[in-house]
């Protein structure tokens, strides 16, 4: 049996018809750029997270960088995120001129960890940037308590976590800003490249409209602009724009995201069952909390043996961030050695993502346990 990671070609297939028709849309609308797409999807997604407002972008790593340079973060600032997320939530900050000011993680939930935060405010810290790890919410109460306390924003980078929530509250809805990425292989996947910002501040959803667009409001463009023509180019922006082709697209599967995440919950609760007690660790969900699964990750003792198996056996794996950014190569300059962040590298060592995907059947579902439980030696 075959067990892949993804299915893209099957989310395709299913909703062929109307993807189909998106793209002849507008193709024949005669606007590939600047046109009813983004504005259309901005709005349907802010109401998708219950935000007010929402800026597409052409990736996650743009909507970061975006929403970074809407809070004036840049040179002589730091930002404070974990090292066990996608390279784009440091690399952002990074590329804005700031510095990631790195502290270590939740043993359980794998997610950047309150406790550690105060100790790594300096008078030049500028925000908290935690990423949502895997769909599992960070804890945005306690996280939140210190920004406000040390006058911080907080920007959410809630790519792994569309849908998840905190005591209700979905996320997205606790930073300054929220950051999505539309990668096909989250939550809810481009057939390219994607993101989003939402935000519940006017001036800040101004703000990132001028930085994706090269500095100028979307009104000019709209054609409903008060601006002096010619005096139109207020900041020194990007050009990070979702494009129309896949905003069309997306608008299509946006409908689609609650059932897949539903089913992602249901892989994951069978899977968490399935372990109980065998050598495989998994990870918990914080009363109050809920996970989405973007990632089902496990602990297993001999990991990269163990994947090995897996591989042969036809099944899908991914070593999601792993090993940690402050040990790639683009990061050795920074001189952490291991053991610089030991519950990460712990995590690290130790992890394995396996197919959660709404594509995957029931028998798919128990085969990945019968083999994870044979080569692990546990018991079913
Ligand atoms: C995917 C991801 C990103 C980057 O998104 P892209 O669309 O690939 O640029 C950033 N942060 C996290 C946590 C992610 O999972």
């Amino acid at each position: 049996m075959n067990v892949p990671m993804y299915d893209h070609a099957g989310r395709y297939r299913l909703l062929r018809s109307e993807l189909d028709a998106a793209i002849l849309r507008v193709l024949e609308s005669g606007k590939p750029d600047w046109g009813p797409e983004v504005p259309a999807f901005e709005e349907e997604f802010a109401k998708f997270v219950g935000t007010k407002y929402a800026v597409a972008t052409n990736s996650g790593m743009a909507a970061l960088k975006v929403a970074l340079l809407a809070l004036d973060i840049g040179p002589g600032h730091e930002v404070i995120t974990a090292p066990n997320s996608d390279i784009a939530t440091t690399s952002a900050i990074h590329h804005v001129g700031a510095k990631a000011v790195w502290v270590d993680i939740e043993p359980d939930t794998l997610n950047l960890d309150p406790d550690l935060i105060e100790d790594a405010i300096t008078p030049r810290t500028k925000a908290i940037l935690p990423a949502h790890m895997y769909g599992h919410p960070a804890d945005m109460v306690r996280i939140l308590e210190i920004a406000r306390k040390h006058k911080l924003f907080m920007i959410e980078d809630a790519c792994l976590a569309l849908g998840a929530a905190i005591e209700g509250k979905p996320v997205g809805q606790w930073g300054d800003i929220a950051c999505v990425s539309f990668a096909p292989t989250k939550h809810l996947g481009s057939f390219g490249s994607g993101g989003i910002c939402v935000t519940n501040n006017p001036d800040l959803a101004e703000r990132m409209l001028l930085y994706v667009g090269y500095g100028q409001p979307r009104s000019r463009v709209y054609g409903s602009s008060a601006l002096k023509q010619g005096q139109h180019l207020v900041v020194e922006g990007l050009n990070e724009r979702l494009d129309e082709i896949q905003a069309a697209m997306l608008r299509v599967q946006l409908p689609e995201v609650p059932g897949w995440i539903q089913k992602r919950v249901e892989n994951a609760s069978f899977y968490t069952s399935a372990f109980k007690g065998s050598p495989v660790q998994t990870t918990v969900i914080r009363p109050n909390c809920t996970h989405t699964f973007r990632n089902y990750v496990v602990r297993v003792n001999q990991r990269d043996e163990v994947q090995q198996q897996l591989t042969e056996a036809g099944i899908a794996t991914a070593l999601v961030y792993v090993p940690p950014l402050h040990l790639q190569p683009a990061y050795t300059g920074l001189g952490f050695d291991p053991g610089s962040f030991p519950i990460t590298e712990e995590a690290c060592d130790r992890l394995i993502g396996l197919p959660v995907g709404p594509h995957l059947s029931t028998e798919q579902l128990e085969y990945v346990v019968d083999t994870l439980l044979r080569i692990t030696g546990g018991q079913r």
